[in-house]
């Protein structure tokens, strides 16, 4: 009885061997499911991925677990082990800057309050004369003395993909709200982001200048989902604030410094340095650069560093500002050249004593990856042969995001748009907004498999990124009409792909040839219609397609024969398949 209760069990879940370094879509691929299934069923945990994006060990088990998988992730253990190096270096312990990430919804201000706090360390700088490079994350001083570090990629992308290699680079997350709005999904999001990593909260209650903010509204919005602000009692800092006119920003920093007390953020600054990749790209004449945040250690010249599959030694490294500097310390974020390859954002980098050692680390996780890619695509064929087997179709939908310059465009380009929808295309809506297209839209788009529509504002250079790695369509427009056009020609495009498939014809097996032991002529009466040799057949038995595929011979009495029409016999030998039986239909479709 025991035995049999176990096999069941094992039956139940099926175990699917992985590596961390999985990606959304690989996951997908391997469990047979579909992406946007996988997508939702993240975003009901709080998670927000996109297709390419990587997933952590605890996001895997939680999804194989919903999808009827137990895990076992492969080589892992070996992999840490590399990693142990002795160091023989004294310990020197000092305080680090606290590491900010700004989340919060779609055009509540991120950008505009990341921008308001680099242009004002821009315009000190400017005194002496430096210009400040965007480098994906930056360092402000307070008072000329407490330094805070920015991570320049407003969202949860950065977010999101640190943590989905089990790296915590923020400190402290500003969730910023809208007063003149409220506090929608994305702020929720944003705050089940924070709070599974336990990292402390701070709400910024953004657009403060405004006739319309209710400032009250959003702390008793925020009460209802259990974030108490100080004021009211509870144990979150708030501050109103104006990333226009800058009111209220610089208690937000003083906010930042109190709550970076209590962490009581120190590292030892004296052995090899590790950390994470905020970003890496390939530069004509410069090769690949990495923009990199310093978690441990001090970074310098010369050193040997691997991450992901990537190793090299540091050629040459800059600070935000763009000059060049020798050495670099915890929370600082500095481009580095020296890397034989782009490491993902928030793969981790570590510097090793030896060339050796980087090279192995390297090539071995390579090949692992190499083992997972072939697994995947193996899969990704048998799923293809499955869909194309299937003759479902089902309902297509068309995921629109619309950005424009003002709401009474906007709104009448929604309008326009879900008018067209008809009973095969459903239009949906996903997103519209006031102002440019933004990387939070571009990875909007990429989780809910939308296009973006910008009319009459600009797409941000990060955004354009994005969208060509994510492979985004986004569209630009100044006329409405235009984009009425494009889209109807869409459905048009998308109607005309729906594949239909015309039967032909049909035919009865009368009786078996067998000629060999791989070749059956089946001998068929063709009952209906006309059987051309070039199109696909389908055999049927007992009102079940038992097999889909080309015909090999199409024979009447000796010859060989292109048709064959309605009343006429013939015999026929089916491509790959000789398991005909007597009294089979055989269709014929184009
Ligand atoms: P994000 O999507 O959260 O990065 O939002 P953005 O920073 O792009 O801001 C969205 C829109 O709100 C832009 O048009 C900004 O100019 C505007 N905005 C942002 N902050 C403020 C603010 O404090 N006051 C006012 N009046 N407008 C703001």
């Amino acid at each position: 009885m025991k035995k049999k209760k176990i096999t069941k069990l094992n039956e139940n879940k099926k175990i699917l061997k992985i590596t961390k370094f999985i990606s959304t879509n690989d996951l997908a691929s391997l469990m047979n499911v579909p992406i946007n299934k996988i997508i939702s069923t993240c975003m009901s945990l709080g998670i927000i991925t996109s297709i390419n994006q990587r997933l952590d060990e605890e996001t895997i088990i939680i999804l194989a677990d919903e999808f009827g998988y137990n895990i076992e992730f492969t080589e892992l253990k070996e992999e840490y082990n590399d990693y142990n190096e002795i160091e023989e270096r004294k310990e020197k312990i000092e305080k680090r800057p606290p590491i900010i990430t700004i989340m919060g919804h779609v055009d509540h201000g991120k950008t505009s309050l990341l921008n308001y706090i680099k242009n004002k360390k821009k315009s000190n700088k400017k005194e002496i004369g430096n210009i400040t490079q965007h480098i994906g994350a930056y360092s402000i001083k307070i008072k000329n003395k407490e330094k805070i570090s920015f991570l320049d990629t407003p969202g949860h992308e950065a977010f999101t993909a640190m943590r989905a290699r089990g790296v915590k680079v923020t400190d402290i997350a500003v969730i910023v709200i809208a007063a003149d709005d409220g506090v929608k999904l994305q702020t929720k999001e944003a705050i089940n982001h924070a709070k599974t990593a336990r990292v402390p909260i701070i709400i910024a209650i953004n657009k403060s200048d405004k006739e319309e903010a209710n400032p009250s509204k959003i702390k008793e919005e925020l009460a209802n989902i259990n974030i108490l602000v100080e004021e009211w009692g509870g144990k979150y800092q708030s501050q109103e604030i104006s990333a226009i006119t800058g009111k209220g920003i610089d208690e937000l920093l003083e906010k930042i410094i109190i709550e970076a007390e209590l962490l009581e953020l120190k590292v030892n600054v004296n052995k090899n340095a590790t950390g994470a990749i905020i970003e890496s790209s390939l530069n004509k004449g410069r090769g690949y650069e990495s923009i990199i945040l310093i978690q441990s250690g001090t970074l310098k010249i010369g050193d040997k560093i691997v991450s992901g599959i990537h190793y090299g030694k540091i050629k040459a490294m800059f600070n935000y500002e763009g000059l060049k500097i020798n050495k670099a310390k915890p929370s600082e974020s500095i481009r580095i050249i020296g890397l034989n390859g782009a490491p993902q954002a928030g793969d981790v980098f570590k510097v090793m004593n030896t060339d050796k050692k980087i090279k192995e680390i390297a090539k071995k996780r390579e090949q692992i990856i190499r083992d997972q890619n072939l697994k995947t695509r193996m899969n990704i064929n048998l799923n293809e042969v499955k869909n194309k087997l299937s003759n479902d179709e089902t309902l297509k939908e068309l995921n629109i995001i619309i950005k424009g310059d003002v709401n009474g465009s906007i709104e009448a380009i929604a309008d326009s748009l879900l008018k067209l929808s008809i009973e095969e295309i459903k239009i949906n809506i996903i997103h519209k907004g006031i102002g440019q297209i933004s990387e939070s839209d571009v990875l909007l788009a990429s989780t809910s498999n939308s296009m973006i529509i910008g009319f009459q504002v600009k797409l941000s250079n990060k955004a354009r990124k994005i969208s060509k790695k994510e492979e985004i369509k986004v569209k630009m427009y100044s006329i409405i009409y235009d984009i009425i056009d494009d889209i109807k020609e869409s459905i048009e495009k998308i109607l005309s792909s729906k594949k239909k498939e015309i039967v032909t014809g049909s035919m009865k097996i009368k009786e078996i040839f067998k000629i060999s032991n791989i070749k059956t002529i089946a001998g068929c009466y063709v009952t209906d219609g006309y059987i051309k040799k070039i199109n696909k057949v389908k055999v049927v038995r007992d009102d079940v397609v038992i097999h889909i595929g080309k015909i090999k011979e199409l024979k009447r009495f000796k010859d060989e024969i292109k048709e064959i029409k309605h009343g006429f016999e013939c015999g026929i030998n089916i491509e790959n398949f000789n398991n005909v039986k007597i009294d089979d239909i055989i269709e014929s479709f184009e």
